[in-house]
């Protein structure tokens, strides 16, 4: 799938829509997500134009890699989160359910999990 610069997150990146930003550096930006499935619900997005983890881990400079992979560890270490755990996720395409077109790892967080994997919703 080609890259779509209008995606939400894309505006996001330009700011010409607002995020509450938790975290940001050279590599990535963290911000809290809109509609929040825990009670810690943050997205951590490359600044990189990547459609998501399959895109990325096959285009993007090892450099982009290890700064993005770090910065996912560096929020969930601001957010408090790394002693009780927590969950990292990223969805892909039609199956995973992706709903905005640029990566973005999801980390859940504050309470107690449910299942990995629910059945899908009629
Ligand atoms: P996906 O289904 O693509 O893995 O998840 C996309 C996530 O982005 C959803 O959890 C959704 O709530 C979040 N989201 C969509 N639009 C916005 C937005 O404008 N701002 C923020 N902060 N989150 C958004």
């Amino acid at each position: 799938m080609a890259y779509d610069e209008n995606n939400i997150f894309a505006k996001i990146l330009r700011g010409e829509i607002p995020c509450d930003k938790v975290h940001e550096n050279s590599h990535a930006l963290a911000f809290k997500d809109i509609n929040p499935q825990a009670a810690i619900h943050v997205l951590v997005i490359p600044k990189g134009a990547y459609v998501d983890l399959t895109d990325f881990s096959a285009n993007a400079s090892a450099e982009e890699i290890a700064g993005f992979i770090r910065t996912v560890g560096e929020t969930a270490r601001i957010l408090g989160m790394t002693t009780d755990g927590y969950r990292a996720l990223t969805n892909i395409g039609e199956f995973g359910r992706q709903e905005v077109p640029h990566l973005h790892i999801h980390l859940f967080g504050g309470q107690q999990l449910g299942r990995m994997i629910k059945p899908p919703e009629k």
